[in-house]
């Protein structure tokens, strides 16, 4: 895997900041190490000392992320070009900074759902269109996506870099390629995405320690009605039923009128009890809901179901 924390950065004080500089400007300068590293204030601009290229750090200020991962030191984007030993396979005199690194990379910071509004035609396409897009991604080695966030994939097609997600679709992708990816939402634990996803059977043979957390939740409605405001994927099951309300808005917004039956849909949301015996998960953001593609049955199959 290639390598993308560095164990030390160079403090190099000069004016305009440039984003490289020469690496013989740093050989006497001061170095930094992630422990000791303290915030941009008392470091100024800081530098790859094997080659000179202008360095960030994650997270900024302290010294863990809030998945308790230590703190790294990460060459600036777009110098993917310059090579660099840090970036090399197998890395160098590291140490531990390579397990650091793999540790840092899996999490995928939430983005806030992409609403109806806000909606860029992004990633809601159906059935192969993804996937081919995948694969792409994958033979490439890293691409941006148009959601802010960016998916980062080594050689080997492992996911380095997991970004942020607005939608369901993104975590389904994600989880595609690792189940061992971490999901932080603000102010909560970060959780593997592997024990986020649970079948619509599963939820109903034993919902009571489901309820009242969030989950994401795959399965095939027996029925889907349309109300006023809402549309009712309906999962009915002897003695429970469960549903997922999804807002009108929703709905139109990813052109499902077709109500095609037999297909799994993908919905992440709080699941909550009604009165009635029934439990039921609100759906309000376009990005919280997925008609997920055909191909995604062999991977729900193995995941989530046991
Ligand atoms: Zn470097």
């Amino acid at each position: 895997m290639p390598q993308i924390s560095i164990p030390l950065v160079v403090f190099y004080v000069v004016e305009d900041q440039p984003k490289m500089v020469d690496i013989t400007l740093l050989v006497h300068e001061h170095q930094v190490s992630p422990e000791s590293y303290i915030d941009e204030l008392h470091h100024g601009a800081i530098y790859c000392p094997k080659c000179g290229v202008m360095c960030s750090r994650q997270p900024r200020k302290k010294a863990k992320r809030k998945d308790n991962v230590d703190g790294f030191f990460f060459h600036l984007k777009d110098f993917e070009h310059i090579k660099c030993e840090y970036r090399k396979a197998g890395g160098t005199k590291a140490g531990d900074g390579d397990g650091k690194a793999k540790k840092a990379i899996n999490l995928i910071n939430f983005n806030g759902w992409k609403s109806v509004e806000d909606d860029d035609g992004g990633d809601e396409d159906e059935d192969g269109d993804q996937d081919k897009k995948g694969k792409r991604e994958v033979a490439r080695g890293s691409t941006g996506n148009r959601t802010g966030g960016e998916l980062t994939f080594g050689e080997d097609g492992s996911l380095l870099k997991a970004g942020n997600f607005s939608t369901v679709s993104r975590l389904l992708q994600v989880a595609r390629k690792s189940l061992d990816i971490n999901v932080q939402f603000p102010g909560h634990e970060a959780t593997r995405i592997g024990d986020l996803i649970i079948s619509v059977e599963k939820l109903q043979k034993n919902s009571e320690r489901y309820i009242g957390k969030s989950w994401l939740i795959y399965g095939v409605p027996t029925s889907i009605e349309s109300g006023k405001f809402k549309y009712f994927y309906n999962f009915a099951s002897p003695g429970h039923k469960f549903a997922i309300y999804c807002d009108r808005e929703v709905v139109m917004g990813k052109e499902w009128q077709g109500r095609e039956r037999g297909r799994y849909y993908l919905f992440y949301g709080l699941l909550e009890r009604r009165g009635d015996n029934s439990t039921v998960v609100r759906v309000t953001e376009l990005g919280q809901a997925h008609r997920v593609s055909l191909s995604a049955r062999k991977f729900f199959s193995k995941v989530g179901a046991g």
